[in-house]
């Protein structure tokens, strides 16, 4: 059997087209569009990236974004003034704040000072506790693991009651799209790293997802025939064949687990674009909450 391709790059731009189409309604019916506001602290280029990332993101739906880009010495009275600066602008709808933050700042209180209104990334300790408790709904939900979700949807794979195995137990992937499934009525299962025959329970799995930053990890003789797999590892590996000298894989063997699975994302092409547009859709929604609050 060759997995049906689960293909998160269709699936992110046709979102991002509905959402650029809601940002034009939001724009005419306010006088202004939704804006999204960020804070980098310190110089990690990939955070540096994925912020420069977000802003073109941003442009391309018609938002505006506005960014306070601090330097890694940056004290914890700066980053809290930056969040209450966009906490209070009209013209921001969402924050995030990007992490990681440098080891000096406090990165649970600088989350918790995140104005839940506009907590679109959803890592207020207040939404992720909603998002754990039975018959609450958070505001928000993390991007990533909600593209998980959409992808999951969008696949058809059945949910309900369905064995779902979550590899990494991470507080942005991990555990709250394990709580999402959990919500969504699957019986989840949460491995890590000192987990025990990770490859018996990937094996039970109808539903596998993958994020653990270990580059083509989870086998494709793991995998149970028919199972879902979404792959949310990033890794980059040497290529020599290729221009850069390098490319990325997934946590997830691709070229054998294709061949067990119902349905699959490739890396890249599969959760990294929807990540994004889930940030957008987010704000998106706390802009319409805010204008009409
Ligand atoms: P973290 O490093 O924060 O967490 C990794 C998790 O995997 C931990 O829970 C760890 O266990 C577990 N783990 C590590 N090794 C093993 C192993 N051998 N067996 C079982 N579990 C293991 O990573 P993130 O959650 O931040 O990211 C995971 C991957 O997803 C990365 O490749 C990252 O680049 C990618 N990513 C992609 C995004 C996207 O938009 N596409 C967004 C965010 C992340 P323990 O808790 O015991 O240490």
């Amino acid at each position: 059997m060759t997995a049906a391709i689960i293909d998160g790059a269709a699936i992110a731009e046709r979102m991002r087209a509905e959402i650029a189409r809601d940002a034009a309604r939001f724009t005419a019916q306010y006088g202004t569009p939704p804006g999204l506001g960020a804070v980098l602290a310190g110089d990690n280029p990939a955070s540096a990236q994925y912020v420069r990332m977000k802003r073109r993101a941003c442009e391309q739906v018609g938002f505006t974004s506005t960014a306070h880009m601090l330097d890694a010495s940056s004290t914890q009275e700066q980053v809290d003034d930056a969040i209450r600066r966009l906490n209070d602008d009209p013209a921001v709808h969402g924050i995030l704040v990007q992490l990681p933050l440098p080891p000096q700042i406090d990165e649970e209180r600088a989350l918790r000072l995140v104005s839940l209104d506009k907590d679109v990334d959803g890592f207020h300790p207040i939404n992720i506790g909603m998002l754990g408790m039975k018959g609450r709904e958070p505001l928000f939900t993390p991007a990533t693991p909600t593209g998980c979700m959409v992808l999951l949807r969008e696949s058809g794979a059945v949910l309900e009651g369905a064995n779902a195995v979550v590899v990494g137990r991470s507080n942005i992937v991990g555990l709250p799209v394990a709580l999402m499934l959990m919500k969504a009525n699957a019986t989840v299962t949460v491995c890590h790293s000192r987990t025990r025959d990770l490859p018996d329970i990937v094996r039970r799995a109808d539903i596998v997802i993958a994020a653990i930053g270990r580059a083509e990890y989870i086998k494709g003789s793991w995998i149970k025939p028919g199972a879902t797999v979404i792959d949310v590892g990033t890794n980059k590996i040497a290529d020599p064949n290729t221009e850069k000298g390098y490319r990325y894989v997934g946590d997830v063997e691709f070229a054998t687990a294709k061949e067990a699975a119902g349905a699959i994302t490739k890396v890249p092409g599969g959760v990294g674009p929807m990540t994004i547009t889930m940030l957008l859709q987010n704000t998106m929604k706390a802009a319409w909450r805010l204008a009409s609050a």
